[in-house]
């Protein structure tokens, strides 16, 4: 069977791309499993460019088919931000509520509250050809952190088709319309013509 390593140290990632992947034939393992692999740092200036890194930097330490994604936020009011540095938008070792309280700070007042997630995922074969996908989705940044499900700006991230956040929407609805879910139908048809 094709065997993938999810080029992320993120288990809520983990998680979401595992669940959207299931049904292919493929293996899906994780740096986790490779518990003496040096972390990457992520110092490009773009997610697809962080991305790029990641997975061919994963592929050449373990000889496999790398996948890895970069996601970030960006906030039309706030010049975009916190984009590629949505992990440590709160400073260097921030957690995810840490974040949403600086955004929500940030955005107190603020009229135009529309926000994009991108996700771009980057797969490489090892000694071959890296390939890079994205997936969008267009939202508001909520007042106040609403929902328990999901993971890091999901709280404050509405779809406004169903003017609930992501945190509220729960992992099935999330991951058939997110922007990973939207990045991982394109990574999906790369792996199908592999196996
Ligand atoms: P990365 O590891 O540089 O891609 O960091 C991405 C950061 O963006 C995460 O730590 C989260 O804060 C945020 N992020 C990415 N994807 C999502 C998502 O699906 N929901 C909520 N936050 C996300």
């Amino acid at each position: 069977m094709l065997e993938i390593v999810l080029a992320t140290r993120n288990k809520d990632k983990v998680k979401e791309i595992k669940r959207i992947l299931t049904h292919l034939k493929v293996k899906i393992l994780s740096i986790g499993d490779f518990p003496n692999m040096p972390g990457v740092e992520e110092d490009r200036k773009t997610l697809r460019g962080n991305a790029i890194k990641k997975a061919k930097e994963t592929a050449k330490y373990t000889n496999k088919i790398s996948l890895a994604d970069d996601s970030g936020l960006q906030v039309y009011a706030l010049n975009r931000k916190p984009g590629v540095t949505s992990a440590r938008f709160a400073g260097k070792d921030c957690n995810y509520k840490d974040n949403n309280k600086k955004l929500l700070k940030l955005m107190k007042n603020k009229k135009n509250r529309k926000a994009l997630f991108k996700c771009v995922m980057a797969i490489t074969v090892p000694k071959g050809k890296t390939k890079t996908v994205t997936g969008t989705i267009i939202g508001t940044i909520s007042t106040k952190s609403r929902g328990k499900h999901g993971f890091g700006y999901d709280p404050v991230f509405i779809v406004p088709q169903y003017n609930k956040t992501f945190a509220e929407l729960g992992l099935s609805i999330k991951n058939k319309i997110s922007h990973r879910a939207k990045a991982l139908q394109k990574i999906r048809k790369i792996l199908q013509e592999m196996t």
